[in-house]
């Protein structure tokens, strides 16, 4: 079955204040974009994305598209929630059979949850997230400017609803048409009014939507509360000098007369930070990855086997903390060029340069580092993810 994802990121959302929209505010370190959407990407059932954003985004996308792995499309958003939502319902292929729709103010959204909506949708046409209400519900009015309460509603009734909603794109399009503009706070509205019975799913608590600065401190206490699972992974790795081939470390050209021998452009440092966060993950390791006897990255450009690891650790849900690099070597002095170094590996990694330390030391005349014949790298890379209590 084809399933496709919308993440709803169309809006302002400019109640959070400090001049970032939100949803690229964010939360421990990474955005509440890259949060919402990461657990689709991780998702084996989800064959594409389709995010919307505003405009000037999809003109000029953040830098965690690019590490996305599940095809992608951007699609400019509407003024209205439901308009974005239609505008990502005409991006959808072809064959799509189910649509699972999003909303980016959620950073917590559980692969179980995921799973949920898109079984109950499959089954009867349309599902949503949802939790009951474990607190009395009181209906307000208001009366001389003063709210008072006008009933106590029967709890066991009431249910809080979440996003993921799930549905066959049919009847979603079908709703959608007929809904005639309307406004509609979500999709299953939409639904309903059409006349078709939507599921409640369990949802999560955890799956809160971010609206106000409280939330957003909240969903900081969450990750730093150790609702995120933190690995660490180490790199080394070692090359010989040669005369006449360039030098190329941590993605950065280095003129000199001496370069280091190796299969690909030899850079020691890519592969020490490539095998760092590989094994942070436990995903392996670049001699399994990129074998050297495989015509595929034959003359790679090692910055390029790091991009490609990444996905493959983004794929599971990581996403780098810091990575500390030291670089032990005679030449060149690796000070001059740890700052754009930083900012290559940086941009590759899908994090601000600050967590991206490089570090240069000299083997002090000893052994063969010390006489100039060889560098070595060491690397440590920290990795996070949400962790799934499923
Ligand atoms: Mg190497």
């Amino acid at each position: 079955m084809h399933i496709s994802a919308i993440v709803a990121a169309g809006g302002k959302g400019e109640r959070l204040g400090g001049g970032v929209r939100k949803q690229l505010r964010t939360v421990g370190g990474r955005t509440l974009l890259e949060r919402s959407v990461t657990p689709f990407d991780g998702s084996e059932r989800i064959a594409e994305i389709i995010l919307v954003l505003p405009a000037d985004l999809v003109a000029s996308p953040p830098d965690l598209v690019r590490g996305i792995r599940t095809p992608v499309r951007l699609v400019a958003g509407g003024g209205r929630r439901q308009d974005s939502v239609a505008a990502g319902l005409g991006a959808l292929a072809p064959e799509s059979e189910i649509v699972v729709i999003h909303d980016a103010a959620r950073p917590f959204c559980t692969p179980a949850v995921i799973g949920r909506t898109i079984d109950a949708a499959a089954e009867c046409g349309a599902a949503t997230a949802a939790l009951p209400a474990f607190d009395t519900v009181k209906e307000g009015r208001v009366e001389d400017g003063a709210t008072l309460v006008g009933a106590t509603l029967q709890r066991e009734r009431v249910f809080l609803v979440q996003t993921p909603q799930a549905f066959r794109v049919d009847l979603l399009r079908d709703a959608v048409a007929r809904g005639g503009g309307a406004d509609a706070t979500d999709e299953a509205t939409l639904v309903e009014r059409a006349g078709h019975p939507v599921r409640l799913v369990q949802g999560d608590v955890r799956n809160f939507k971010v609206t106000s600065r409280d939330d957003l401190a909240l969903a900081e206490q969450l990750v730093s509360a150790g609702q995120v699972e933190t690995r660490v992974g180490l790199g080394y790795d070692l090359h010989r000098f040669v005369e006449g081939r360039p030098l190329v470390l941590g993605g950065v050209s280095i003129p000199g007369p001496r370069g280091l021998l190796g299969h690909s452009d030899a850079d020691a440092v890519c592969h020490a930070v490539t095998d760092a966060v590989l094994g942070a993950a436990g995903a392996g390791d670049i001699g399994q990855l990129y074998p050297d006897d495989e015509d595929r990255w034959k003359g790679a450009a090692s910055i390029e086997l790091l991009r490609d690891a990444m996905g493959a650790v983004r794929k599971l849900g990581f996403a780098v903390g810091n990575v500390d690099v030291v670089v032990v070597t005679e030449r060149p002095k690796i000070r001059a060029v740890a700052g754009t170094m930083r900012q290559r590996l940086a941009e590759v990694l899908l994090v601000a340069p600050e967590r991206i330390s490089v570090k240069g030391k000299t083997g002090e005349g000893v052994g063969e580092v010390g006489r100039g014949e060889a560098l070595v790298v060491h690397a440590i890379a920290m990795l996070t993810r949400p962790s799934d209590n499923t």
